[in-house]
């Protein structure tokens, strides 16, 4: 599948908002938007007021930069969201939400939802104590989320626990820090998902 693979900074800087796609630096002074906020490119310093398709498109574009999803995967995620019933915007954020490997990263067993994919990727969790191996994996109520051994002595996974104590669990999930646990309590609701984010702009881009 095409990915990314220009730095990450530039699409913050693109959003004019922090996405919090590396990890511990985004909540450093080092972050690039707090260096430099202005978006990239040769005429960056031009950041002009964004109304109607505009806006639509960049609050679209945000929330998948977020997730780290691609267009049609986020184009399928509406298409869900919008045949369930419902208020669409919230259950698209809600769908997004509960893929396996935003919960490894809300979990803090990652920095950041790029090496949490990449942890789920590589075989290194476990639900319910099987492997999964696909980040797209929607957890539900009640599973259990672990990381196998040899992951959970792994210094970056070890370093990003340490380093999510200070970002705290979601209320939808529960963590076992010294055993490396998580177990999904229920379903996130909207109030669960702190972002700045206008999911009825996306809605209205989708229902063109
Ligand atoms: Fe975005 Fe993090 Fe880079 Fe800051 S450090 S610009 S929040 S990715």
């Amino acid at each position: 599948m095409a990915r990314y693979h220009q730095s990450v900074c530039r699409l913050c800087r693109r959003e004019g908002e922090k996405l919090f796609l590396k990890g511990d630096r985004c909540f450093k002074e080092k972050c690039a938007l707090e260096k430099r906020n202005v978006p990239p490119g040769q005429h960056g310093k031009r950041r002009g007021r964004v109304i109607g398709y505009g806006a639509q498109l960049r609050e679209k574009q945000k929330v998948k930069r977020i997730y780290g999803i691609l267009e049609r995967q986020f184009r399928n995620y509406f298409k869900k969201a919008s045949l369930k019933k419902g208020i669409t915007g919230e259950i698209l954020l809600t769908l997004l939400e509960r893929r396996l490997d935003n919960v490894v990263y809300r979990l803090g067993f990652a920095t950041s939802r790029p090496q949490a994919r990449q942890l789920v990727s590589h075989g290194s969790v476990l639900v319910n104590g099987r492997k999964v191996d696909v980040p797209n994996y929607q957890v539900k109520p009640a599973d259990e989320i672990t990381v196998t051994p040899k992951a959970a002595k792994n210094p970056f996974v070890e370093q990003a626990i340490g380093s999510a104590k200070g970002r705290g669990v979601p209320e939808w999930l529960e963590l076992d820090s010294e055993s490396f646990k998580g177990r999904v309590l229920r379903e996130p609701k909207r109030s669960d998902i702190l972002y700045p984010i206008n999911e009825q702009l996306i809605v209205e881009l989708y229902s063109k």
